[in-house]
């Protein structure tokens, strides 16, 4: 099986080219056809499975064939995830995989200045990647609206509620539109994550790898 088999646009697979990678992991295998599919997911892959690609490749297919339609301050794909480490590593990759892509994209994350981030977020972003607390305190100077929010990814969902994020993602959840797509990442699946699961999927695809 090659990632052409998924259908996916040719700047995608001539950025995949560039990287090297030749064949999908399992976990691209079942998660890629799902999310081109628009259909809600729980995925059970620890890091290493290559489940960044999993999400990114076709949210950044979909964000493509529907065209540009950033309206300022809006985001059309969200990606939280539990730390500035992840959060730098998801953002490149959606930059590496996006190259030849004419997609807006930008990171946002707590203890550096909210200033640029408040700039990058004015002209409206396909993709953000952010940590909750700092999204929040966005969301809270106006810096960011939900109105065509299409996708909520929640990346290492079990850290972030380990790191004590319930009450921010909380307050997310509470803001984005409730027709939308969720994708949900963890390592471990405890009760506290199939609570989770159960109040932000709708018939999602489940996966294990
Ligand atoms: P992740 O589990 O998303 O953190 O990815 C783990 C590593 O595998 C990253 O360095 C990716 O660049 C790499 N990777 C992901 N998918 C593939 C693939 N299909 N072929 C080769 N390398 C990959």
């Amino acid at each position: 099986m090659t990632f052409a088999t998924f259908g996916l646009i040719d700047p995608l697979l001539s950025a995949l080219d560039t990287l090297g990678y030749k064949t999908p992991t399992p976990v691209q295998v079942q998660a890629i056809p799902a999310v081109l599919a628009g259909r809600d997911l729980m995925a059970a892959a620890q890091t290493g499975t290559g489940k960044t690609a999993g999400f990114a490749l076709p949210l950044l297919h979909r964000l493509t064939m529907e065209g540009p339609q950033v309206a300022s301050n809006s985001v059309r794909v969200l990606v939280l995830v539990p730390t500035r480490e992840l959060a730098e590593q998801v953002y490149e990759s959606f930059r590496d995989y996006g190259l030849h892509l004419p997609l807006r994209m930008a990171v946002a994350y707590g203890g550096v200045s909210i200033n640029p981030q408040m700039m990058k977020l004015r002209k409206g972003l396909d993709v953000l990647v952010a940590t909750p607390g700092r999204l929040l305190d966005l969301y809270r100077q106006n810096a960011v609206k939900f109105t065509q929010l299409q996708t909520l990814v929640l990346d290492e969902a079990d850290r972030m509620l380990d790191l004590g994020f319930s009450r921010e993602l909380n307050a997310v959840f509470d803001a984005l539109p409730k027709r939308r797509q969720t994708l949900l990442f963890s390592a471990t699946f405890s009760d506290a994550i199939r609570t989770l699961a159960g109040t932000l999927l709708l018939d999602p695809v489940s996966i294990e790898v």
